[in-house]
């Protein structure tokens, strides 16, 4: 009787309140399954017990990949003990939380390595040395045995980032969302890293300053596959900085013109409005741009200025008056319990949800990066009371329902998915947001 082979087990843990397309893991998959290794993929944001299950199925994965966030410490040394108890498989964490402070997984009863440079390069080398048997840890991977190799962090370049698989996390379970309508969706990367520092951003850090870009035409060849095998219309961004160069940036919207005309582009992830101004806002919305968030994260443009994010009120105004002429939907992002606001969240994040320049808005609680915090502190549930409160003011304008309802978020008719998404919003606290 044939053995089957100890697959690659990589498991994306809960973290926020969205379950956006793993792209980090989706593109280790597309390494792995090209040197022939067997993969699967568990998104337990889509299917929160499904860990057990498959620990307790044949054949047992060899290894098991969790991705970490600074927001999902606590979540993600619940399952490494799940999985370590659950028999003799090893284990390894990826994403930023593992790349900055490997330390706080590593040990008994929790990851045996930890990957501090890109996973794409760091797990395909360490099951080539789980399977040998022999040898040092591969670059930028720290282990818990202290059988350490160099411990400089391997990065890609820009244009080897993979292609993300669309099978191992099946496309198909993210091509919609929950209760809003709209064409067929899918996320997309065309970078990674930032060279900037906004002070409550861990990116930086977790890639040493360092920004990659990938070749637009590649990430176009992506968008046009995604369009004809699952008809995708709608494309999010999903960027930590988009425009890290603005040259590739600006080629990819004139791509997108003139090869994908009529499909609708979405920036979700908080762009730096100090980085765009009226003629970059021409272009995206020729290219066919149709939503974007922008992070000003205060209404303060002196604590802005604090933070790493210096967005002149004047200048933010023009922005937004050009994205409306352009039916560009705006979402303003904002921080609650930022140490640099000094203590006036409730003021600053009341003014944030009735400023009615901006079509939506989004609160997030401040999370530390330079040390790791497993339960939310006092000051960050504090925090999370002044978002809910924003989040109710906001809301709660009957104005803001218009739209909602204009842009078909608000389904009267879809009462138990508007409910369970209600809870899932009450529930996130200082764990995550999104938007209604
Ligand atoms: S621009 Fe974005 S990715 Fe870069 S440091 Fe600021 S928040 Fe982080």
């Amino acid at each position: 009787m044939e053995i089957s082979p100890r697959p690659v087990l990589l498991v994306a843990p809960p973290v926020t309140f969205e379950a956006t397309f793993p792209l980090g893991l989706a593109s280790l998959a597309t390494v792995l399954r090209s040197r022939g290794r067997p993969v699967e993929g568990l998104d337990l944001r889509l299917f929160p017990d499904a860990l057990g299950r498959r620990l307790s199925r044949s054949p047992v994965p060899s290894l098991v990949v969790l991705e970490t966030s600074i927001r999902n410490v606590r979540v993600v040394r619940r399952l490494l003990a799940q999985v370590r108890a659950s028999g003799d498989i090893r284990t390894a964490v990826v994403g930023t939380a593992a790349a900055l402070h490997p330390d706080a997984f590593l040990g008994p009863g929790q990851a045996d390595f930890a990957v501090t440079g890109d996973p794409e390069e760091g797990i395909p080398a360490l099951v080539d040395l789980l399977e040998g048997g022999r040898g040092r840890t591969p670059a930028g991977v720290a282990a818990a045995d202290g059988v350490l190799g160099p411990t400089d962090p391997a990065w890609l370049p820009g244009d080897r980032l993979p292609v993300p698989d669309r099978e191992v996390f099946p496309q198909v379970h993210y091509g919609s969302h929950d209760i809003r309508r709209g064409p067929p969706r899918a996320a997309v990367e065309t970078s990674r890293g930032c060279p900037l520092a906004c002070s409550f951003c861990p990116v930086p850090a977790r890639y040493r300053g360092t920004w990659r870009g990938r070749d637009p035409e590649a990430v176009l060849d992506e968008m046009a596959r995604l369009r004809r095998d699952f008809g995708t219309r709608r494309f999010l961004f999903e960027d930590e900085q988009p425009l890290g160069d603005p040259l590739a940036f600006g080629r990819l919207l004139t791509l997108v013109r003139r090869r994908l005309p009529g499909v609708e582009l979405q920036f979700p992830n908080g762009l730096r409005g100090d980085l765009l101004d009226q003629e970059w806002v021409e272009e995206m919305a020729a290219a066919g741009t149709r939503q974007v968030a922008i992070g000003v994260e205060s209404v303060s443009s002196e604590v802005r200025s604090r933070i790493g994010r210096p967005l002149d009120d004047g200048h933010l105004d023009g922005l937004l008056r050009t994205m409306q002429r352009h039916g560009i939907r705006v979402t303003g992002y904002f921080l609650a319990g930022l140490p640099e606001a000094h203590g006036r969240d409730g003021l600053d994040l009341a003014r944030a949800a009735l400023d009615g320049r901006f079509d939506y808005v989004h609160f997030s609680v401040c999370w530390p990066w330079r040390r790791l915090v497993e339960i939310p502190t006092a000051g960050m549930r504090r925090a999370a009371r002044w978002r809910a409160l924003a989040y109710g003011l906001a809301y709660g304008n009957p104005r803001r329902l218009i739209r909602l309802r204009e842009d078909r978020d608000l389904p009267w008719g879809r009462w138990p998915a508007l409910a369970r998404r209600l809870a899932t919003w009450m529930r996130a606290g200082s764990q995550g947001g999104g938007g209604w």
